[in-house]
């Protein structure tokens, strides 16, 4: 491995060996053991989906799933965060403390009084040590806000917003109903509010070049996003964009032009930014492509093949831009 800058020396991850910031070794110093993600849903629908912002979903996004018979029967989040805990157990025996993520939709959609009850029913939980929470940038009211910044003194808390890219061409090709100035202004009014602001971004959307790509990398880097979850555009079965694969208009990357694109992708960000998702897959039954999204584990051998290769890791070319 080359040698490290100064600013790279202070992050012990690099002086681990390690080529990345990953989240389970941030989460391990943070509590001082393993935790693990127990995936909550709270039953909430989209804006993107109910006719607020449209109709339909992303185009990516099975959102069959939040019709109304998702709600039946309903399950409490505790019972789901039990029932989560005993199928994790299964594969971490040794784990016992773990963050409950509100995964499915979009999960600051609703009241603040609702918002708040099912929050504090998985903080409620013994085992629950801090919160994730997915949702749309575009759904974060100020009300909101200081309800996540009141969790957010007391417990650990990432509000993880979908960026997905900052190109608005390819934010409107997914139909996604807002554009890249939502997720400025979501990150402009959650800073210093108390808890992690997390990204989420796909690589290989259609008529995104390498440099669109790493137009977003530049950006979350320069915006000093506390943490990422990258992974490749794939298709779920009933959803537009699998019609789409079907009819050959839309193509998905191949594994080593992603591992090699999120190589790229992570040089640019700062040594500091928390890596929490390097690929993604789904149900195999579920799943239309690209099937090499299915072996996690040959993914993450071919990534840390190709950091090793280029001997390179994360932040290596990355510039501090101020904001
Ligand atoms: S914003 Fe999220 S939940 Fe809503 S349609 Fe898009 S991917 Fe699905």
């Amino acid at each position: 491995m080359g040698a490290p800058t100064s600013a790279e020396r202070q992050f012990d991850w690099f002086a681990a060996g390690l080529r990345y910031y990953g989240y389970n070794r941030f989460l391990r110093h943070k509590f001082g053991h393993r935790v693990q993600k127990v995936s909550v849903d709270a039953k909430f629908t989209c804006p993107n989906v109910d006719g607020t912002v449209a109709t339909g979903g992303c185009t990516f996004c099975d959102n069959r799933s939040f019709s109304p018979s998702r709600r039946l029967p309903r399950q409490a989040i505790r019972d789901q965060i039990d029932e989560g805990i005993r199928q994790l157990k299964r594969r971490y025996h040794k784990v016992d403390h773990f963050l409950a993520y509100f995964q499915p939709a979009t999960n600051t959609y609703a009241p603040v009084d609702r918002l708040r009850t099912v929050y504090e029913e998985a903080l409620g939980h013994d085992r629950v040590v801090g919160l994730a929470i997915g949702t749309r940038p575009d759904c974060v009211p100020d009300d909101v806000l200081d309800l996540l910044s009141e969790i957010g003194a007391r417990t650990y808390l990432s509000v993880e917003y979908g960026l997905q890219t900052i190109h608005n061409r390819s934010l409107d090709w997914m139909n996604r109903g807002h554009h890249y100035d939502a997720f400025l202004d979501a990150v402009a009014r959650s800073r210093n509010r108390g808890f992690e602001i997390c990204a989420h971004v796909m690589l290989g959307l259609p008529g995104e070049t390498h440099e669109c790509m790493m137009g977003t990398a530049r950006e979350v880097a320069r915006l000093g996003i506390d943490a990422v979850k990258i992974h490749n555009l794939y298709a779920v079965k009933d959803t537009s964009l699998a019609e789409q694969v079907a009819r050959g208009e839309v193509s998905l990357m191949e594994r080593d032009e992603y591992i090699a694109t999120v190589v790229d992708f992570l040089e640019l960000l700062p040594p500091t930014t928390l890596v929490e998702r390097i690929s993604g897959d789904a149900p195999a039954d579920y799943f239309v492509g690209p099937s090499w999204c299915l072996d996690k584990p040959a993914v993450r051998l071919a990534l840390e093949a190709e950091f090793a290769r280029r001997d390179t890791w994360q932040g290596k070319c990355w510039t501090p831009v101020p904001v």
